[in-house]
């Protein structure tokens, strides 16, 4: 029997680089939020020990440079499992937008072979395994509103977030967080950034306090990049609280009312940008606790 997996997309309601680590990574401090909008992956056991990737995104690669392939190598020697999986995605997350596709992709498999497999729900080594993917792979293993630490792997689980719907606005191209974090000038950093405003809005449920905290250290090096970044949040911006998603170029705007989210997607689209509506997703995304 196959097992499905949904692999949904995420925001950072804050998102503070506070430092640069000599191991060349950097420090950050952030507020995790999973959306709706998801990729789906189907994953079927192979008698042969292979792994088959099939996307409907021909511009992914399929092998090992794909974040699920990996993911399902790493964790299929982790549990010496001598089987194949061929793993079918459907992907609607766009890519390199800073919504962490693939990494919640990767996520999917882990918690997709778990079930497939019928293996122990071990928290700590799939988080660890979840880590060496990718810096925000174990927030999307676990899923909901979370605090990320560290590199951003290190994850406290939150209070769900109150919910707002989600225009996302994306300006055309793509973006690589490598290049993003590395025109990060020591200006940029914010060594004292306090999470304790969006933390207490969040555990208060307070909707305004979230819409009135939202940061992202790495919008001024992405706007300086890319300026057209900066020109789209000053679009949104005239219609609700926006922010960069992560290392972008997609820009989130919050809105309590559905109305008012649909008039602003549609007259983002009129103008010909990539658009979508989405909401809030709290659920975590894994068991076994
Ligand atoms: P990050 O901030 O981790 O770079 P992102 O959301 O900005 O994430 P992704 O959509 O994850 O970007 O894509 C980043 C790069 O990863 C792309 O250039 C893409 O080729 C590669 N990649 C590998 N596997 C996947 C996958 N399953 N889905 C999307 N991109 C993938």
């Amino acid at each position: 029997m196959p097992v499905c997996e949904k692999a949904y997309a995420k925001i950072n309601l804050v998102l503070a680089v506070t430092a640069k680590r000599p191991d060349g990574y950097h420090e950050v401090q952030t507020v995790y939020q999973n959306l709706a909008l998801h990729d789906t992956l189907q994953l079927t056991t192979l008698a042969e020990d292979r792994i088959i990737l099939s996307c409907d995104d021909p511009s992914l690669p399929a092998g090992p440079d794909n974040l699920v392939w990996l993911a399902a190598e790493r964790l299929k020697r982790f549990y010496r499992i001598s089987r194949g999986v061929h793993i079918k995605l459907r992907k609607r997350i766009p890519v390199a937008a800073g919504l962490a596709g693939g990494s919640s992709d990767a996520a999917a498999v882990l918690r997709g072979l778990v079930r497939l497999w019928h293996l122990p729900w071990e928290k700590e080594a799939l988080v660890q395994l979840a880590a060496g993917l990718g810096s925000d792979v174990p927030f999307c293993l676990l899923g909901g509103t979370a605090l990320g630490a560290g590199r951003g792997e290190k994850i406290t689980a939150l209070a769900p977030c109150p919910h707002f719907y989600v225009v996302l606005a994306n300006p055309g191209f793509q973006v690589r967080t490598a290049e993003i974090y590395r025109s990060l000038t020591g200006t940029d950093l914010e060594p004292g950034c306090d999470l304790t405003p969006m933390l207490r809005a969040l555990a208060c449920g307070d909707r305004d306090a979230i819409m009135a905290n939202l940061s992202n250290t790495l919008e001024a090096a992405a706007f300086r990049l890319n300026p057209a970044i900066r020109d789209l949040k000053d679009k949104l911006a005239r219609k609700a609280p926006s922010l960069m998603c992560g290392s972008g170029p997609t820009v989130f705007a919050l809105f309590t009312g559905r109305e008012e989210a649909e008039r602003t997607a549609l007259s983002l689209r009129r103008e010909g940008i990539a658009v979508w509506l989405t909401e809030t997703f709290s659920q975590p995304a894994a068991g076994g606790e």
